[in-house]
């Protein structure tokens, strides 16, 4: 019985769930929809239980539940309080119950410093005055890609050889994500709302289920060192291709995709046998220099007769502004940074916790080491990892993004609580997980429309604050440190950030 377990293994719930016995009317929804097991129902005795140790914290059966008998409480841990060792003695446990490192999803959840809640944004008065969206035009289109240093012209028109480019309507894109991570009806919400905003998704390092080819002129195709689902087709349905060198939340290490996910059509799509692990390797196998990555490059743009933009993606890490500049001089038209509060579906906790740099120091640095050494403008910075709202993405812009990646707020729009247990696949809310049953829970069009509204609030978020600094182009934004002021920041803070401190 799975309740007479050895007291040595015994590790507190994380979550309680309460369960007013007087307002539950029995109807089973919580039991059936509950994905962790955490309630069951107890037909001698006519009543609901719950198995606290099993509750993830997802909220599914809270929800649910329509007589709102049910609420779900943080557990406290039971132990003597102890500073040093609070939030370790479960963590050894485990290591020491199971002999493996744990696994865990989404991003990094410590409590390091959230450098945009530092950064302040300016506002017009009497000179510059500012500006009111909703009486005056406003731009958000957004170009990525290599731009020329100047413009020739002829008689005729232009002379100069414009390199392809992404038309993007607002300055934000859906992440990659992989179908896999993800369930299909997921896939085709983020496709659906990219094509009617006028963005792109990211197909992840997944490959593309054929189809989702009906999304082509929305889609940004992934290359990763695992190449699952990389083909001829896959290339040309991408409007831009993306070599992922790293991921900002498990950078230095590849990618993973557990067994029980590599259902038949995920097999299919990634070209690999059904439940076995699809582990994408920690490098590429053939780039081991920038010289490499160079030869990647352009055998992907050959591959593709030079029609799209190559992005390159890296994690944030310790000396990206020199990587970014290798990486620009390489050929990239795209350079992707992802900070370390980067979502992922699966990754070894150590590495999520305690490896990478907040995506707000490594666009600064790596947007003013571009500027310093003149290539600035031959490539493009996109950037994601913990952009939550539309301020993040001002700010972003402000710092020098020319556009940002949102995965988990797109994911929290559909349905995600963050209980962090994507890589079970168990996701209750149908999001992270392969099976059929669950993954019906995200209804493809009621999940494209909330995207729809989260982009479109953000727009009109963003046009409100450019129009309140007296800027009526997301181009004028770009990189204006000027309009930011840092509060709470250290002087060296302050100097990586090359903004201000409030009050100057
Ligand atoms: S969903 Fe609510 S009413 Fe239904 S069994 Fe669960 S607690 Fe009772
Ligand atoms: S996607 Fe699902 S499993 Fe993953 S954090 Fe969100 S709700 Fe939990």
């Amino acid at each position: 019985m799975k309740w007479m377990k050895n007291l040595k293994d015994y590790v507190p719930p994380s979550f309680v769930v309460e369960r007013d016995d007087y307002r539950c009317i029995r109807c089973k929804a919580c039991v059936e929809q509950c994905s962790f097991d955490a309630t069951f129902y107890d037909e001698e005795e006519d009543k609901v239980w719950n198995w606290n140790a099993n509750c993830v914290g997802c909220n599914r059966c809270v929800a649910i539940c329509p007589t709102e008998a049910i609420v779900v409480r943080r557990a406290e841990p039971s132990y003597r309080y102890n500073h040093n060792w609070n939030g370790h003695i479960d963590s050894l446990k485990k290591r020491a119950m199971f002999g493996g490192t744990p696994v865990v999803s989404m991003g990094n959840d410590r409590p390091y410093p959230i450098y945009w809640d530092h950064l302040l944004l300016n506002a017009s008065q009497v000179t510059n005055p500012s500006i009111d969206p909703l009486r005056e035009p406003m731009e958000l289109k957004t170009f990525l890609g290599r731009k020329p240093r100047a413009l020739e012209l002829t008689d005729s028109g232009l002379k100069t050889k414009i390199t392809p480019q992404l038309e993007l309507e607002v300055p934000i894109m859906f992440a990659a994500m992989s179908y896999g991570a993800l369930s299909y009806n997921v896939i085709e919400a983020l496709g659906r709302a990219a094509k009617e905003v006028g963005t792109y998704y990211n197909s992840g390092e997944g490959g593309l289920n054929k189809d989702h080819y009906k999304f082509k002129g929305n889609i940004i195709v992934q290359v990763a060192s695992g190449r699952f689902g990389v083909h001829k087709d896959y290339l040309d349905v991408g409007s831009a291709i993306e070599i992922k060198i790293g991921q900002g939340a498990k950078p230095g290490i590849g990618g993973h995709l557990p067994g029980e996910k590599v259902s038949e059509t995920i097999s299919e799509t990634r070209m690999m046998p059904k439940g076995s692990d699809a582990i994408s390797p920690a490098p590429h196998h053939d780039v081991y220099s920038i010289e490499d990555l160079r030869q990647l490059i352009y055998a992907l743009k050959e591959a593709t007769e030079y029609k799209k933009p190559v992005a390159v993606k890296i994690a944030a890490v310790h000396n990206v502004a020199a990587i970014a500049s290798g990486i620009a001089r390489a050929g990239a038209d795209i350079i992707v940074l992802d900070g370390f509060k980067g979502g992922t579906g699966a990754a070894p906790q150590v590495i999520r916790d305690n490896v990478g740099l907040p995506i707000e120091l490594a666009l600064a640095v790596v947007d003013e080491r571009l500027r310093q050494e003149g290539i600035r403008q031959d490539v493009s910075i996109v950037i994601g990892g913990g952009v939550r709202n539309s301020m993040d993405v001002v700010k972003a812009i402000a710092l020098g993004a020319d556009a940002v990646y949102i995965g988990t707020a797109a994911l929290i729009a559909i349905g995600c609580t963050m209980c962090q247990q994507c890589h079970t696949g168990r996701c209750a809310w149908g999001i992270s997980t392969q099976d059929p049953h669950l993954g019906k829970r995200v209804n493809p069009e009621i999940a494209s429309k909330r995207l729809i509204n989260l982009l479109e609030v953000w727009a009109l978020e963003i046009k409100e604050t450019m129009g309140a600094m007296g800027i009526n182009s997301i181009e004028s934004l770009r990189g204006n440190r000027l309009n930011l002021r840092g509060v709470g920041l250290t002087e060296k803070e302050l100097e990586i950030l090359g903004v201000l401190p409030a009050g100057e």
